[in-house]
């Protein structure tokens, strides 16, 4: 094999959307020399999809807001199974970290006297959402971007070399975590251009990979999202927190079939747009949950009034959290009240002029004109659930962001789990990959500079690890017994039936025996997956590039049922058919997922004979004055007898 390339960080970051850039900025500006590696190109990150915003509770547009609402509200779309103490350190700190963009250059929408504006959004008591038309993460990563090439320029003048102290290593894919005894010592990469392999040794690794949605066949989620982040923690001994939440956002594209899927932002809602049926009923109003009825409106004027007077009305039910929207659409279209391609309407049309939509939704009119040929100014859209956003992830501390288990990962972004319980709150996603991204980065560094000697990366390891990324192009399909090999399994085709399996068995709506049988058909693809083959040589293979992604994807895939067929409940982003209530016992159950390792040391980078575990633990106990936050009778709905007695 040929000699494989080295380079000494004391910091890597995996991915550079949101998370890994503000790692990156602050692991550099505590003084660690610092690469970020990511799969696209610099600057195309999934984050660059995020429309509606940032929550942080900066009360410009509402001054009763507070980082204790934002707290309340995070907590509730979550059902109470958040890491509180993330959710607590993510509402402090948000407003901090937009302010601290616009000093960086963000140009956010202003209000009329001229400070951050701030718009509804699902879920939050107040407008919270600073944002730029329905381009936000657009504008969020261009200012990390420029940060770093700020940064880049001073290294520059200090040491003549705009990459001495961060360096970014755009379009190379990382598929193992190295380590040296249990310590992180590096990275394995391989660049998609040349194929050519490398090593990044760093003390310290901050995986910031976003999220799993290329699992399912309906996803709003780009080609990224294969659950690299996720698999690279399992495979290095780290663990996945409850992997069984999965949101579906309520409105994706459902026509035509080659856009199905992509996402219809929640800021049309926000601003106005409702939901209705083939009857043209606004049916949400059916489907307010118990838990909610205080606070939604109860009739479509109330609800049309809040958007105006929203101290005196409430807001309407089309703003309930995602996963509520979600089922109630599933119902409407499931009772034979769903739009023609079988989502229901989302109409913005009669609610604002022609001039106000172009205005305030610049991107949805586009890809409607564009996708569909549908004019939003005049017409409504039609929409339907669609896989978005994954809750569960690396476990990690809540303060630290270290990843469980292995000294030296760290975890940030939708990669990380916790922070969302087990639903998210639009918005709460690019506010979390600031504050989670930059303590990081901060406490990346300071371990890197604290530790005692550089861990040594181990020749064998890496070796193994170039073996698999290229044994695709050796792999033979099963014996004929005459001597004979079958031909390879085709990955193209793996992805679809796993896509398939995903969306049909462990969708938006659960059953045990379902998901059972995912469970066989996910086995039966990890053994074929294994002999998957490609044509071609190692300069840029697409088909080589998803062989090595199916491994992420059936590793993740497997979490995800496993841990779902496990909570005999429904909450949040998971609901069972066969246990449809909220059960609060289950509240203070944490789901994890190991890789074990019945193979010895060479099944860590032979998953296929690694075996996913499944345990449980008990979730820390909310602290007293966060509790204090919350009415009596709305903590009896979520929490434990023992848990209100404590
Ligand atoms: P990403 O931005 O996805 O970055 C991941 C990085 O990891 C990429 O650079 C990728 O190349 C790299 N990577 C992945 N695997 C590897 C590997 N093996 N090796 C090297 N690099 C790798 N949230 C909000 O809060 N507000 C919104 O308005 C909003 N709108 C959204 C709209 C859409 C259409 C979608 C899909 C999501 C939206 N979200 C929104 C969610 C939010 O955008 C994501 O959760 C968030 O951007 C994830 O950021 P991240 O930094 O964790 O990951």
């Amino acid at each position: 094999m040929s000699v494989v390339d080295r380079q000494e960080w004391d910091v890597v970051v995996v991915g550079a959307g949101g998370a890994g850039l503000r790692a990156a900025i602050e692991a550099r500006e505590r003084g660690a020399r610092t690469a970020v590696i990511c799969k696209s190109l610099f600057g195309k990150a999934h984050t660059v999809m995020a429309e509606g915003g940032i929550a942080a509770a900066m009360g410009n547009v509402n001054p009763h807001d507070s980082w204790q609402v934002h707290f309340r509200d995070t907590l509730r779309g979550g059902k109470f199974l958040n890491q509180w103490r993330m959710a607590e350190l993510h509402a402090r700190e948000a407003p901090d970290r937009v302010w601290e963009l616009e000093t960086w250059g963000a140009l956010f929408d202003r209000t009329d006297d001229g400070r951050i504006s701030q718009r509804n959004f699902g879920g939050h008591e107040y407008p919270r959402l600073a944002h730029v038309g329905d381009r936000t993460g657009l504008e969020l990563i261009r200012t990390l971007q420029q940060k770093i090439v700020a940064l880049q320029q001073e290294d520059k003048k200090e040491t003549g070399d705009y990459e001495s102290r961060l360096k970014v290593f755009q379009e190379c894919t990382v598929t193992q975590v190295l380590k040296d005894g249990d310590r992180v010592s590096g990275v394995f990469a391989y660049e998609r251009e040349s194929g050519r392999f490398f090593v990044l040794e760093a003390p310290a690794v901050v995986i910031a990979t976003g999220g799993i949605g290329k699992s399912f066949k309906v996803t709003s989620n780009s080609w990224e999202y294969t659950g690299d982040g996720h698999a690279l923690a399992l495979l290095a001994g780290g663990h996945l927190l409850n992997m069984e939440f999965v949101q579906f956002h309520p409105t994706g594209m459902v026509w035509p079939p080659s856009v199905k899927g992509i996402l219809v932002t929640e800021s049309v809602r926000g601003d106005g747009g409702v939901l209705r049926n083939s009857d043209g009923k606004r049916f949400m109003f059916d489907y307010i949950p118990d838990v909610f009825k205080e606070k939604y409106a109860e009739s479509e004027e109330e609800g049309d009034r809040w958007y105006e007077d929203p101290d005196h009305n409430r807001r309407p039910p089309e703003l309930l959290p995602r996963d509520e929207v979600a089922r109630a659409i599933n119902a409407e279209v499931k009772a034979g009240r769903g739009s023609p391609h079988g989502g229901v309407f989302l109409d913005v049309s009669t609610r604002m002029s022609a001039e106000v939509i172009r205005r305030r939704l610049p991107s949805m009119y586009h890809q409607f004109k564009e996708l569909a040929d549908v004019d939003i100014t005049a017409e409504a859209m039609e929409v339907g659930p669609t896989c978005h956003y994954v809750m569960g992830g690396v476990a990690v501390d809540s303060d630290t962001a270290a990843a469980r288990g292995v000294p030296g990962l760290f975890a940030a972004g939708e990669v990380a789990g916790g922070m969302h319980g087990s639903n998210r709150l639009g918005g709460n996603s690019l506010s979390d990959l600031l504050v989670f991204g930059r303590r990081a980065g901060l406490h990346a560094a300071h371990y890197a500079a604290g530790t005692a000697g550089r861990p040594r990366v181990d020749d064998a390891q890496v070796a193994t690890a170039a073996a698999e990324a290229l044994r695709p192009f050796s792999a033979e399909g099963p014996a004929t017994g005459e001597g004979q090999t079958h031909p390879p399994e085709n990955p193209y085709a793996l992805h679809q039936e796993l896509q398939q399996t995903m969306n049909d068995l462990v969708g938006i709506i659960r059953r045990e025996s379902e998901m059972e049988q995912a469970l066989k058909k996910l086995a039966e693809l990890r053994a074929r997956a294994r002999r998957a083959g490609i044509e071609g040589h190692r300069q840029f293979n697409p088909g080589w590039h998803l062989a090595l992604d199916l491994r992420n994807m059936l590793l993740v895939s497997e979490c995800v049922a496993r841990a779902a067929l496990e909570r005999t409940e429904s909450r949040g982003g998971h609901t069972r058919e066969d246990f449809p209530t909220m059960n609060r016992t289950w509240r203070c159950v944490n789901l994890l997922c190991r890789l074990t390792d019945p193979g010895g040391p060479q099944a860590a980078s032979d998953p296929v004979r690694g075996q996913i575990t499944l345990s449980r633990e008990t979730t820390d106990p909310i602290r007293p004055d966060l509790l204090a936050l919350f009415e009596k009778e709305e903590l009896v709905k979520y929490l434990a007898e023992e848990e209100l007695c404590a």
